[in-house]
Parts: C-alpha cells; sequence; structure tokens
C-alpha cells in the first residue's frame, strides 16, 4: 500500500516570485483514482511537475510525502520503520521515480537507432540500478559481465545483476502490450519516430505498466484522442489499478475520459488550490455547468 500525501503544497516558478500553487491538498492511495480537474492555468499540470520533482518550480511551502508499506519494496529488501516514510521534496527526480512515482513521460528528442524496446528496458533498469542504491543495497558485490558472444550497443548488453535481460524483457513487454491491445510492431519502432499524439499517449500507459508504479500522475492523457484510441489508453489506465494496484492522478481538463476510468474521487482546482471534491458525480456537473459555479460556491462570485 502506497500513500502520496501533498499537505498545505506551495509553489512558485523557480526563476522569480509569481506563485502558482497555494496551499494544495491531496492524498492519493494505492488502487484509487483521483480525478484532478479545473480549467486552464488553475496549477493541475505544476501540481503534477511539482511532485515529480521539476526543476522549473520551488516549493515555498508544505510537504509532498510518499508512506510505503513493506510489500513496496520487494521481497528481498528489508526496510527500517523510519524509511516507509518518505519527503519526496527532499529526493531528486530519479529517487522519485524509483519509489514508484511516475508522471507520464516528457518525450526526449528522437533518438537515432533506439528502438521503444530498449528504451523502455533502459528505463526499467535504471529504475531498479536506482532503487537499490536508494536502500544502499549493493553490498559491494561488482556484478559480473558476462560476455555472451555478441556484439552489442551499451542499450543491448548482457543484463547486469540485478537486471532484467533482454529475454526476460521480451516477455515482460509482450505481455503487457497484450494487455494494451497494442501492436506488436511498435516495440520495433524508433523512440519518438513519427509516433502520432495517440501513439504517444499510449506509450506513455505502456511505460507506466512496465514500470509498476506505486502512483502514477497521468497530465491530459486523454488529449487530442479519437475514441477508439481513448479507450485502449482507458483500459490501459484501469489495467494499471486493477492489476498492479496503481493510485492514479488523472489530470483532465475534459469529463470524457472519466466515462472510461471511472474516478473514486474528484477534485476541482482553481487558482493553485483545491476548491472543492466530490464523487464521480462532480465531474458530470462540471460537464454540465462547467466551472464558474464552483468559483461562486467558493469565492461567493464567479
Ligand atoms: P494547468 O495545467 O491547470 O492549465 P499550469 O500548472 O500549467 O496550469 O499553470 C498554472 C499557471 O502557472 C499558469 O498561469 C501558467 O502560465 C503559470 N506557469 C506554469 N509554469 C510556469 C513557468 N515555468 N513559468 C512561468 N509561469 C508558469
Ligand atoms: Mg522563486
Ligand atoms: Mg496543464
Amino acid at each position: 500500500m502506497a500513500r502520496l500525501e501533498l499537505s498545505n503544497l506551495h509553489a512558485e516558478v523557480a526563476e522569480g516570485d509569481e506563485k502558482i500553487l497555494e496551499g494544495v491538498d491531496l492524498e492519493v492511495e494505492s488502487g484509487e483514482i483521483h480525478a484532478l480537474m479545473g480549467p486552464n492555468g488553475s496549477g493541475k499540470s505544476t501540481t503534477a511537475k511539482v511532485i515529480a520533482g521539476h526543476p522549473a518550480y520551488e516549493v515555498t511551502e508544505g510537504e509532498v510525502l510518499l508512506h510505503l508499506e513493506d510489500e513496496e519494496f520487494g521481497e528481498d529488501i528489508e526496510i527500517d520503520e523510519d524509511q516507509r516514510t518518505w519527503d519526496l521534496l527532499d529526493l531528486e527526480p530519479n529517487e522519485r521515480a524509483a519509489l514508484g512515482i511516475f508522471l507520464g513521460f516528457q518525450y526526449p528528442a528522437e533518438i537515432e537507432g533506439v528502438t521503444m524496446t530498449n528504451f523502455l528496458r533502459t528505463a526499467l533498469n535504471a529504475k531498479i540500478e536506482e532503487r537499490e542504491e536508494l536502500f544502499e543495497e549493493e553490498e559491494g558485490e561488482e556484478a559480473e559481465e558476462e560476455d555472451e558472444g555478441f556484439e552489442s550497443s551499451p542499450m543491448e548488453g548482457p543484463a547486469d545483476e540485478g537486471e532484467v535481460g533482454v529475454a526476460e524483457f521480451q516477455q515482460i513487454l509482450q505481455e503487457k502490450m497484450e494487455q494494451l491491445d497494442m501492436d506488436e510492431k511498435f516495440a520495433q519502432r524508433y523512440l519518438n519516430a513519427g509516433f502520432s499524439g495517440g501513439e504517444k499517449k499510449q506509450n506513455e500507459v505502456l511505460q507506466a505498466a512496465i514500470l509498476e508504479p506505486s502512483i502514477a500522475v497521468l497530465d491530459e492523457i486523454d488529449s487530442g484522442l479519437d475514441i477508439d484510441r481513448l479507450q485502449d489508453v482507458s483500459e490501459g489506465i484501469n489495467a494499471l489499478r486493477d492489476e498492479q494496484g496503481t493510485g492514479i492522478l488523472q489530470i483532465t481538463h475534459y469529463q470524457r475520459i472519466l466515462d472510461y476510468v471511472e474516478p473514486d474521487h474528484v477534485h476541482v482546482m482553481l487558482d493553485g488550490q483545491i476548491a472543492k471534491s466530490g464523487g464521480p458525480e462532480l465531474a458530470e456537473k462540471l460537464e454540465d455547468k462547467g466551472y464558474d459555479w464552483v468559483r461562486e460556491d467558493v469565492y461567493g462570485t464567479a
């Protein structure tokens, strides 16, 4: 069981003093789906980026804590009581990721000769390695380089100890792609080369499925998707929750995806704060009436 807890979170632009978040309180637990809605410019993406540790923002007040129970650490890691709660603001983005925080990946530039398969395996192994370092699991044993007798790029090299090797990864990938109803050829394509908007979103869900995060933050994963692709992506998100128990913070401007990914909780962000929270009925009301009534409700004026 994992629980991400934002309390009284204030953040501003790192280079400057423009305040963006002004006291965000939010808790997301394993197995829960939270929809974070709100008008443009209300601070949704900033919330996501602050959780992930984006350097463009400076936290000026409040906390971002991650509580993890034993099973989140994997069988081979014994953990002290006091390590079960992590202050994410003290950690680098890759350390947060290693603890199971996933923010839909910002697309790296097209990298020549790197297939999706290699990219994803590299991402998974980077997470495993970072996690081991975080828990100081290296017991001085240098991973033995096994020579498997073929020349390969660093990304295709033989697996170090603890790493997921090429063959094992192929199996994981195949299974996840089947789950997501993705075309097998997809994995052989080069990173970012000519992916459509919908394919990028599908990729994001695939990456989450492979990294098995405890908490996934998906920022407008529904934008620009046609209905078929929206359904595929939604099924992928539901599978993250149902099969891995991932807690999901689903940021969306529109109610549409919530027909397919039914949230347990809906939050409306206004001017850098969560102005209102409720159940799925809140999203429906927003669809009908827009955001102005929330503003009226909260401030007594639109
Ligand atoms: P949302 O995702 O809800 O549309 P954002 O979190 O992207 O909103 O932005 C909230 C506000 O903060 C907006 O007014 C935006 O212009 C401003 N903002 C966000 N990031 C930056 C930045 N790096 N530099 C300057 N202003 C920013
Ligand atoms: Mg500043
Ligand atoms: Mg945004």
